[in-house]
């Protein structure tokens, strides 16, 4: 089931997602309906948040990329960077709940994370390029934070009008949102 993104300024996405404690039917069908949602939205990462969930399970899918960025997709459930390393690289960010918005943000290269899978099997990786981006990025979504958060100064009083119009519903998504709890189709 396509579910609707919920956008700037949803209070669910300044929420912290709670730790699942073991999987069942609920977090199951969540994780299905939330590919299927980021899919639909050509989305190439998700959070539970975003679709009303607190629930800490995020997605990540560079199976269409390039060569250098492919991955396979990623279940990741209480993910948690446990190291990160490298300079950190400024990259530009966009996302599902802040449509027409992209900015640079810097963020470590590398990192290791720990997560379980969709067995609920204890994983940890490193990551590094686009990979460690996305991850990072939907980490931030689980602790209530945007990409946007991150700048300062001139580019925040930039972003600022584009957020108050987020904020209103005066964008044009092509994909199902939730806007001041009302479902605006794509
Ligand atoms: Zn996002």
């Amino acid at each position: 089931m396509i579910l609707p993104i919920y956008t700037y300024d949803a209070p669910v996405l300044r929420e912290q997602a709670k730790p699942v404690s073991s999987m069942n039917e609920e977090i199951v069908a969540l994780i299905a309906d939330m590919f299927e949602t980021m899919k639909a939205a050509r989305g190439i990462g998700l959070a539970a948040n975003q679709v009303g969930k607190l629930h800490a399970v995020c997605l990540v899918d560079l199976s269409e990329m390039d060569e250098e960025d492919r991955h396979k997709p990623l279940v990741l459930i209480n993910p948690e960077v446990v190291d990160s390393w490298g300079e950190d690289v400024v990259m530009e960010e966009g996302c599902l709940s802040l449509p027409e918005l992209r900015e640079d943000v810097r963020r470590p290269e590398f990192i290791a994370v720990r997560f379980k899978d969709a067995r609920f099997e204890e994983q940890q990786i490193e990551a590094g390029g686009l990979l460690a981006r996305v991850i990072q990025h939907e980490i931030d979504h689980l602790n209530g934070i945007y990409f946007t958060d991150y700048l300062t100064g001139f580019k925040k009083t930039i972003v600022r009008s584009q957020l108050n119009k987020i904020k209103k519903g005066e964008v044009e998504t092509d994909y199902p949102v939730m806007v001041n709890g009302e479902i605006i189709p794509a």
